[in-house]
């Protein structure tokens, strides 16, 4: 009789046969800019932990004092068990912290979007979404049930056509985009973006992920970085990346934040953040409050890196920002290449399809504030010696 599980074998042989297979590698110590991999350290360029909070001795201190406090967990969702005061200190400093009305704390980025955009729009609604924006905005907009409309990466043009096309119609509209598209580290135009929906009467909506604690006046993010404040109707970020804990969260006006409460699925359905990342968070954004300095040396280091790779002779394709894709093309030449990488002690991983199209295979260096110069000297003279050994650069 035929096995009904053996498309599942099937499908892990066609990954590894086309390089699109990922070994999840495991950490023994902390994030930093050095992690520990089967007993040898290795120059960390996976993380999204652009500012280096990770494991910084004041957040470990602060989770640690608000689990003897409060415990560990919420006991059940906000709208049952009752709201930590936690939370609403956090909710109140990131409404400050992003010059907005209001937040709301959620437990991830990912379940913000999944919060946000289904509690926007509907069956005959329509969403114009970025070709580029990330799987958590696409499967925000898919559970929605809206229409989906995809506009080019970017494109003014393409966007604005859309939009014209369904001017007449009477439905509730929304534009979404990421602020920094994380695989290529270049910014959407949201002041454009902006202009669009009000042009053609849609909302607005930025997942400002790898903007936050990056873009703007000492990392307040993507709507910072355009002075687009109040104008911008949902921003949506997370914790997991430059504050370097977990959580997500969503900005706006008072009213939305209050209709969110009372609609958002996994906000009435998914018990809150938990006790010593609500404390965590918090204080990294007190640290973020009080110094621009960590934000300032992440773009330092990355112009540094940016710049030496490309004298080198590597594609750093269209970046805007700290994030560093070195762009190969072919899955398994990247596969190879940041295998060769690990073994001279670099950790930077290939990103290969479905996270990028077919054929857009590069191996992704995300600096962080956390990188000394000598460190970054000694992945440059690793990258040059495997990518001439490689034939990639001359
Ligand atoms: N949005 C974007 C643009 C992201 O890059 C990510 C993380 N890869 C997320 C949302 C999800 O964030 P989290 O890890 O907090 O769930």
């Amino acid at each position: 009789m035929k096995d009904i599980m053996q498309f599942i074998p099937d499908e892990l042989a066609r990954l590894k046969e086309e390089g699109l297979y990922t070994n999840i590698k495991t950490l023994e110590s902390p994030q930093g800019a050095w992690v520990t991999i089967d007993g040898k350290k290795k120059l960390n360029f996976c993380s999204n932990n652009y500012l280096g909070l990770a494991n910084h001795p004041e957040i470990r201190k602060a989770a640690k004092e608000a689990i003897d406090k409060y415990g560990v967990g919420p006991g059940a969702v906000r709208t049952i068990a009752g709201t930590m005061s936690l939370h609403k200190e956090l909710e109140e400093k990131l409404a400050r912290f992003k010059k907005v009305e209001a937040t709301m704390v959620v437990q991830s980025g990912f379940t913000a979007n999944l919060s946000v955009i289904p509690a926007l729009v509907g069956k005959g609604d329509i969403i114009y979404s970025d070709e580029l924006n990330h799987a958590s905005i696409i499967d925000g907009c898919r559970l929605s049930r809206a229409e989906i409309k995809v506009y080019k990466h970017n494109d003014m043009d393409s966007l604005e056509e859309l939009l014209k096309a369904d001017k007449d119609l009477d439905c509730r509209k929304l534009i979404v985009t990421d602020g920094v598209f994380s695989m290529d580290g270049d910014i959407a135009p949201l002041d454009k973006i902006v202009e669009l929906g009000e042009k053609y009467g849609a909302m607005t909506m930025v997942d400002d992920a790898h903007g936050e604690g990056v873009l703007g006046e000492g990392g307040r993010g993507i709507v910072d970085h355009f002075g687009l404040h109040g104008r911008c109707d949902v921003e949506v970020g997370t914790f997991s990346k430059a504050l370097g804990v977990m959580g997500g969260c969503i900005a706006g006006k008072k009213e939305l934040i209050e209709y969110l409460n009372q609609k958002a699925r996994p906000f009435l359905f998914s018990s809150a953040l938990t006790v010593p990342d609500t404390a965590a968070v918090s204080k990294a954004v007190d640290l973020l409050m009080e110094s621009e300095e960590l934000v300032q040396r992440l773009w330092d280091n990355g112009k540094y890196f940016k710049a030496e790779m490309q004298k080198l002779g590597f594609d750093t394709g269209k970046s805007e920002t700290p994030i560093t894709p070195v762009m190969i093309g072919d899955a398994k030449v990247a596969t190879e290449f940041s295998k060769r990488l690990f073994d001279e002690d670099i950790f930077a991983t290939k990103i290969g399809y479905p996270t990028v199209p077919k054929g857009k295979a590069r191996i992704r260096v995300m600096i962080s504030a956390a990188h000394s110069k000598e460190d970054l000297d000694f992945a440059l003279e690793k990258f040059a010696k495997v990518g001439k050994e490689m034939g990639l650069i001359k």
